[in-house]
């Protein structure tokens, strides 16, 4: 498995568990199958509203797997953006998750919600970003690096203008950006640009996140799976066309997230460390003909919220 290393010598196992969508009971059994396989990195979130459940599966682990092995990531939701609720939050995360420490912590979004609002419905549940600085709740974070209760911060959904700008007020910058990423979303230039910055990346939706909630979706939404392009390229490997969506990102020194709570899907993602793609076959998934962004922000937009450049979220 590669690893992705960190300034301090710390490593992140390129392939992780993604946990999204995953109720439950399905998320537990899904993250011991995972820890059984030989997974050692988990992506969790609070709003995923599962991390008690991904906890008993932790539990459960430290009988075999020390701590140290493991690296866990998880999501400073958008409510808790002001500094005095940042802490909170996290410890909250880590008692869900039956930690003493998380490995990465993540500002979920550059988008802040008035305390306790979850999902806002309305213009006035919105902070805007001149009453939640993301420069004060990344220093409200730094603050958890500092006391050690997260090894590594790092953002999510940032793009490169949201990058510079934070960079400009801090000497601290973010460690990880995690955004969607693949064949037909490949942003070339802002990975080359993170990369060129030291900022590792995550690539999340890798499969193109098809148990999203249909009120997420587009109509006619294009499949990465069916992909006459990704299967042929999975033909010429002998593998399968999820297993060429998760070597793409291992190739590009990214990690990648898939998620799964099926025994048989959880074992051959995991499997993809050991496919090499070629020069050929990465040109093509570089330069594919559909250009399409599963998860765009459109759930932020209200008709008057202070969230315009919603589209500016990352680069296109
Ligand atoms: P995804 O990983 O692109 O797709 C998940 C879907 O693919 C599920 O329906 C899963 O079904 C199926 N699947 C998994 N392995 C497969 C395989 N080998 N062959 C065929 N189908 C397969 O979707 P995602 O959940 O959106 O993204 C992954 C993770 O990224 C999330 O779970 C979350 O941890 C993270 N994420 C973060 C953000 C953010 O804002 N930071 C946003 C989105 C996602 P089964 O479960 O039945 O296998």
């Amino acid at each position: 498995m590669k690893h992705l290393k960190f300034s301090n010598g710390d490593q992140m196992p390129a392939i992780g568990l993604g946990t999204w969508k995953a109720p439950d009971e399905e998320v537990k059994r899904a993250v011991e199958l995972a820890l059984n396989a030989g997974y050692r990195h988990i992506d969790c979130a609070s709003i995923y509203q599962n991390e008690a459940a991904i906890g008993e599966a932790f539990a459960k682990a430290k009988k075999s797997i020390p701590r140290e092995e493991l690296w866990i990531t998880s999501k400073l939701w958008n409510d808790a953006h002001l500094p005095q609720d940042v802490e909170p939050a996290l410890r909250k995360t880590l008692e869900d998750l039956q930690l003493e420490y998380l490995d990465l912590y993540l500002m979920h979004w550059p988008v802040a919600f008035k305390p306790g609002v979850t999902r806002p419905k309305t213009d006035d549940e919105y902070l805007s970003l001149d009453e939640a600085p993301l420069i004060d709740t990344w220093n409200a974070m730094l603050e958890l690096k500092a006391k050690g209760l997260v090894k590594h911060v790092g953002v999510s959904n940032f793009s490169q203008k949201k990058l510079e700008s934070l960079m400009a007020l801090t000497d601290q910058k973010p460690e990880v950006n995690q955004i969607e990423l693949h064949p037909y979303l490949p942003q070339n230039e802002f990975v080359g640009w993170c990369h060129d910055h030291d900022i590792h990346l995550t690539a999340y939706s890798p499969l193109g996140s098809g148990d999203r909630h249909e009120s997420m979706k587009a109509e006619n939404e294009p499949s990465l799976l069916n992909n006459a392009v990704i299967k042929s390229i999975a033909q010429k490997h002998k593998s399968g066309p999820g297993q060429v969506l998760i070597a793409y990102h291992v190739a590009r020194n990214c990690s990648v997230i898939p998620k799964s709570t099926s025994e048989k899907h959880i074992k051959e993602n995991l499997a993809a460390a050991d496919l090499q793609l070629d020069n050929e076959d990465l040109t093509q998934l570089d330069h594919m003909d559909t250009a399409f962004r599963y998860v765009n922000g459109e759930f932020f937009v209200t008709p008057g919220n202070p969230y315009h450049d919603i589209y500016d979220l990352e680069s296109k």
